[in-house]
């Protein structure tokens, strides 16, 4: 793996194609890392080695790797309440398991930080959900500890100061934050360069994606997706105070929901956009 500069742009992408194909056109964009997602069902065996051979070759460095889950449906806010990370009762053994698979798997990449949704936490610490969830997220960072990784929940389903007293509690050091600023907006859970203030000290990671906030008419429903610097996260303020906290990870642009030809126009346009802010 090569060595990172701070605030080094990059892109989410995920591993289910080509691995050599996937690196290349990445590095046509113009970066050399990024963070790999792997979908719920996506075979692991034997995928390692692939990854690890294209990944060496063309010097490109996985900075995080992200678990989905099977089952997981991001349609509206009370769908994602329902089916999203570790919340739902169902699924929660596989989806453990398929988390300690995806740490393994980092490992053998010599990636060290793996990432996930988690879900909603609840607020109330005596729920048996907030109880079994935390329980959980204790048991994935110790088999994280042993692979030498840290653990890092995305933002953006709760209020920070919510999973401020969740990390709190669940009293892990390689504990962290992948802090996702869209998601802050597209759920209404806050103003996100608040946020971002409230939970520096436990971001590790960062990705760079912009939306709406929710309509008002229409309980429930997400804000909309929207190319970097065209929604309502002001991403040149949100990068101005990433860099006043002394923010020293990566920056990956993550864009969703597009065909191929437009998600290579706006990530194109976002590394642009971030080269320029980064430097400013
Ligand atoms: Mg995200």
């Amino acid at each position: 793996m090569q060595t990172l500069e701070p605030l080094q742009v990059g892109i989410m992408f995920w591993a289910g194609r080509d691995p050599w194909e996937t690196v290349r056109e990445l590095k046509s964009l113009g970066v050399s890392s990024g963070q790999m997602g792997l979908s719920g069902d996506l075979n692991l065996h034997g995928l390692a080695a692939a990854w690890k051979s294209a990944l060496e070759a063309e010097k490109f460095t996985v900075v995080t790797v992200f678990c989905a889950y099977n089952g997981e449906d991001y349609a509206d806010i009370p769908t994602v309440q329902r089916t999203v990370g570790f919340i739902p009762p169902a699924t929660r053994a596989e989806r453990e398991q398929r988390t300690l698979e995806a740490s393994d798997f980092a490992a053998e990449l010599g990636v060290n930080s793996i990432a996930c949704h988690i879900g909603f936490v609840p607020e109330d610490k005596s729920h048996p959900d907030y109880v079994a969830v935390r329980d959980m997220v204790r048991r994935i960072c110790d088999h994280a500890a042993r692979n030498g990784q840290t653990f890092a929940l995305e933002t953006g389903q709760e209020p920070a100061p919510v999973l401020l007293e969740f990390l709190r509690d669940c009293n892990r050091e390689n504990l962290k934050i992948n802090f996702d600023p869209a998601n802050m907006v597209l759920y209404g859970s806050g103003d996100p360069i608040e946020a971002v203030s409230l939970l520096a000290p436990y971001i590790i990671s960062v990705h760079c994606k912009d939306g709406t906030w929710p309509p008002k008419d229409k309980p429930g429903a997400l804000g909309e997706e929207k190319p970097l610097g065209k929604g309502d996260v002001d991403i040149p303020r949100f990068i101005g105070k990433l860099k006043e906290l002394g923010y020293r990870g990566t920056l990956n642009i993550e864009r969703e929901g597009q065909t191929p030809e437009a998600w290579r126009r706006d990530v194109a346009m976002a590394v642009e956009l971030l080269t320029r802010l980064r430097a400013e």
